[in-house]
Order: C-alpha cells, then structure tokens, then sequence
C-alpha cells in the first residue's frame, strides 16, 4: 500500500478550501518531505539545559552543516514560491548568486525579520516575501533542533515562548480528558505546558482581563484574548496531541479564528518571543581545520 505523504490529507483539505494559497502549501509539503532527510538531524548542535533561566535551547546555537543540502533546499523553496510573481528576483539571485543561501538560512532559523529584510531589499524586494519563505524554510533544521532537544526541555518552563525556538506559541492546545493547555509552536513543532489563566505573551494572570471568544459550529475552538496586551492565541481542543509537523498547518486551517480575532480589534505578536543568535557555518570548515592541524 503506498505510503500517504506527511500531513497530506490536511493539506489536500486546505488545497480545496484555499485555493489561493497553493504556493505556500506547496512550500508547505515540500517542507515535510524535506523534514525525512537525514542531513538536518545529523546537523543539530548538541546543546546543553540552559543555565539561563528562559533562554531557548537554540539561543546562541552555532549549526555545522554542508553547504549542497542547504543550497539544494533553498532553491527549492525559493523556485516554489516563486510559482507566485513576488518570489522571482529571489530565484533569479541565488541563481546568479547575489543571495547565499547560507546567509538565509542562518536568518532564517534564527528567525531575524531584519536580516531577512535586508537579504531581500539586496535583490530589490522589499514586500517581506523572505520572511514569510524563510519561515519554512527554518523548518525542516528546526524541526530536527526539536526532537533532539525535548529531553532537555525543563519540565517547569514556565514561558509564554517556545523553550526551543523562542518563538511565540502558534496555537493552544486544550488537550486530553483532564484537560492540560498546551503551547504549540508552529515553526519547530514544539509543546509545553502552561496555566489555564495566563497569557503567554505579557504574563497576564487577572481572570478579569482574560477572556475567550467563541467560534460557532461543531468543533471546539476559541479564541482567548487579554486586554492588557490586545493580544490573542488560538485555542484548539484535541484529544491527542496534534502532530509536531501539523501544527502550521492547523494554524492555516482555522483561519476563521484570526478573523474573529482581528475584528474584534485583537492581533497576534509581531516581534519574536525572544531573540536568539545562530550561526550556521559550512561544515567542510571542521574537516579543513582537522587537516591543517
Ligand atoms: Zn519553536
Ligand atoms: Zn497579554
């Protein structure tokens, strides 16, 4: 029986629904089969639990990883999103190689809007195509980065931002029968644990400045909202846990939360969680070293 590709039915589901958005769900299934290769497990910095309290395990992460893999996936990525007219100079300019996809994929894991920008205002963009691209294109080395990280999790992490990327929590997750919230992160599939009442981008505990907004229909899906912060996060009730890798697209599929969000005068973060610093570096670099020495 042939194998059903990672995620596909959802994304045959989003396919049919969103018709517009079939370049980035082409992006998106490029993504997961990517995710199967073994080149970015084999690269994943090892990495100690942090002493810092708060800091994201890739906070300061120097990734070693050869150059063809990396190339070979960016202008993949890039010749996807480049089926929509905005993604071209891209493709043009790594081909021609003003753009290095080294360069871009280390702003890409750390998840840099401000070098991402600059790589793209260098090959005359300037609508913020990269960073939108550069979201998936951090997923298959960050995605690894978590599954080899969990054990190093600490258990009482305690942040509204993800302990493996920093990055703000895409989704809640009201999970199983007694109930756990969960944060979800939609770009390295990470999990963890939080209070019922707390909102995960300004810490807000008063019950009196958290609310909920409720979507109609059969599934159980809320909004929950501070007035503190103006800030919302989606919250999805699941009796198992939803796939690492399935966590953007969930994201996709309930857009009809956002725009119960945003009409309502909520928006979601638009820094990251917590800045963290990489830096990928060519790993034919360690072997040159080895032979000078
Ligand atoms: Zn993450
Ligand atoms: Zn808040």
């Amino acid at each position: 029986m042939a194998r059903e590709k990672p995620g596909g039915a959802l994304l045959s589901a989003l396919g049919a629904e969103h018709a517009e958005g079939r370049p980035l769900l082409s992006l998106v299934e490029a993504a997961l089969g990517e995710m199967e290769r073994p080149v970015w497990s084999e690269s994943v910095p090892a990495r100690e639990p942090s002493a810092a309290t708060g800091e994201p395990l890739l906070s300061g992460a120097t990734i070693r990883i050869a150059p063809g893999p990396v190339r070979r996936w960016v202008h993949r990525a890039m010749t996807i999103a480049g089926a929509g007219a905005s993604a071209r100079p891209f493709a043009e300019a790594l081909a021609e190689g003003q753009l290095d996809p080294m360069t871009l994929f280390e702003a890409a894991v750390a998840q840099d809007p401000a070098r991402l920008d600059d790589l793209a205002r260098a090959v005359g963009d300037d609508r913020g195509v990269l960073r939108g691209v550069g979201r998936i294109v951090a997923m298959p080395m960050l995605h690894a980065c978590r599954q080899a990280w969990i054990p190093l999790v600490p258990a009482a992490w305690a942040e509204g931002y993800c302990p493996i990327c920093g990055d703000w929590p895409t989704l809640a997750e009201v999970r199983g029968l007694d109930g756990q919230r969960r944060l979800r992160c939609g770009r390295c599939g990470g999990d963890w644990r939080t209070e019922w009442l707390r909102c995960p981008f300004c810490g807000e505990r008063g019950h009196e400045h958290l609310g909920s907004l409720v979507s109609e229909g059969p599934d159980q899906q809320t909004v929950d909202v501070c007035e503190r912060c103006r800030q919302y996060v989606k919250t999805l009730t699941a009796l198992v846990p939803i796939r690492p890798e399935h966590v953007f697209l969930q994201d996709l599929t309930t857009l009809v939360l956002d725009v119960v969000a945003l009409e309502r005068g909520y928006r979601r973060p638009v820094a990251k969680g917590r800045p963290v610093e990489v830096i990928a570096t060519p790993s034919r670099l360690r072997t040159l070293f080895r032979l000078r020495r």
